[in-house]
């Protein structure tokens, strides 16, 4: 089965496409194809690629997002050397989609219904479900009949129990839909069931602590491959320090700097989302590798946002193992999971009275999936290579297969 994901945000798209002939094989295989689109002003930047390197580049007008993706698919079927013969090749496209609410647990196959709940939710995810929404409505204009599967980040952390879920406001909020549904389920989905493989141990057996380190920041609580608890919240703000976002801070301060200086929604939004983080404490930049290179030549500041990074995550990797009641694995993932051996170190230094001890080796050499722990230590630390791709277009498989249709 031919299988095209698409991952739909503001400033990017990203799509891939997956062949997939009998049961998928528990290792992630490359997509047979890969296309990105930049969305910048007025133009779009698109590349497409191949296992064999880059097929094609272009920077074009934008007249219509829609122009756009089609010209930026079409690689598949026109050009020096097509992969489909014809569209209608491809079996199923599937879509990470942020928020699916309270009504999806699972992906779910698109219907008129599912499109309602994604628009419902663009109140509460503004930055990313209009943009998966848009996607699913152009593939139905350049695809016309092939199904549909939206994939959601929210979903995999439906089974959080009511203790972790529920905010401690008033209780009108939960009417409102105001609670935790935390983010980046995909990929914490993706690694713990890539732990479990990795470790040759029943995902069901084990307690793992998932560190989704990318631009945008989280943990998960498995247990027994269910999430317990997690650090987003209600948005993607809550929690750790991220590159440009703040992550859990006093409300007091909001009220605050509203009374003392008038601010606006727009302007905290602006704040919290843009102006904190990383970029925010450093003055530098929102990307980890320059705040370690300043950080390492003696810039203060970078030093004090890699210790906040390092801070937050360590204590609230803490309050994930109290919640777990113990931890049997560590996973490093996403950007800076899988590429900044500098924040494994210093975190797992913090963690050495849990027993972990890493294999300064293995983590200078950044793994992409493997285990970096000492033989000696007694929790084991991963790396695992976010793959979300995979993930969604693997959801595709199983939810064709469950219907018996391979659609
Ligand atoms: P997104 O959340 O947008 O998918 P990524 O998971 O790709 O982002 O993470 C991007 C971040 O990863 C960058 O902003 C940067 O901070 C970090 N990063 C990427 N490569 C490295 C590296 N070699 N060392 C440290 N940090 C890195």
């Amino acid at each position: 089965m031919k299988i095209l994901v698409l991952n739909s945000g503001s400033s990017t798209l990203k799509t891939s496409l997956y062949e997939i002939a009998t049961a998928p094989h528990d290792d992630p295989p490359a997509a047979v194809w890969e296309g990105l689109i930049e969305w910048q002003g007025s133009c779009a930047d698109i590349r497409t690629s191949s296992p064999l390197g880059v097929r094609s580049r272009n920077r074009i007008q934008i007249n219509s997002r829609k122009q756009v993706i089609e010209k930026l698919l079409s690689d598949l079927w026109t050009g020096a050397a097509p992969l489909l013969k014809a569209p209608s090749e491809i079996g199923v496209v599937g879509h990470r989609i942020v928020h699916g609410g309270e009504e999806f647990s699972e992906p779910a196959i698109v219907t008129p219904r599912l499109k309602d709940v994604v628009r419902r939710m663009s109140e509460f995810a503004p930055l990313h479900n209009p943009y998966g929404l848009e996607g699913i409505e152009i593939i139905e204009e350049i695809l016309s009949g092939a199904p549909q599967v939206a994939v959601f980040d929210t979903a995999f952390h439906r089974t959080l129990p009511e203790s972790a879920s529920v905010y401690a406001g008033p209780y009108e909020w939960l009417a409102r839909g105001i609670r935790r549904y935390g983010f980046h389920g995909i990929n914490h989905q993706y690694c713990a069931e890539r732990a479990a493989r990795l470790l040759g141990r029943d995902l069901r057996s084990l307690k793992l602590v998932t560190c989704h380190l990318g631009n945008g920041c989280s943990l998960a609580a498995v247990r027994g491959g269910r999430s317990v608890d997690t650090t987003m919240g209600f948005t993607p703000l809550e929690g750790l320090m991220m590159g440009t976002r703040a992550g859990s801070i006093d409300p007091g301060i909001l009220i605050y700097l509203m009374r003392q200086n008038h601010l606006t929604t727009d302007q905290l939004d602006e704040l919290l989302n843009k102006k904190s983080g990383l970029a925010g404490v450093s003055g530098i930049s929102n990307d980890m590798r320059q705040i370690v290179s300043a950080m390492n030549s003696g810039n203060s500041r970078a030093k004090l946002a890699f210790d906040i990074f390092i801070h937050r995550l360590t204590s609230l990797i803490g309050s994930m193992v109290t919640v777990l009641g113990g931890i049997d694995a560590l996973v490093f993932t996403a950007g800076i999971g899988e590429n900044s051996a500098e924040v494994r170190s210093a975190t797992c230094a913090t963690l050495e009275f849990l027993g972990a001890r890493l294999d300064f080796t293995k983590n200078s050499q950044a793994p992409r999936d493997g285990d970096i722990s000492a033989s000696d230590s007694r929790i084991r630390i991963l790396v695992i290579r976010a793959q979300e791709d995979w993930a969604i277009a693997r959801a595709c498989w199983d939810l064709g297969h469950a219907r018996a249709s391979s659609f």
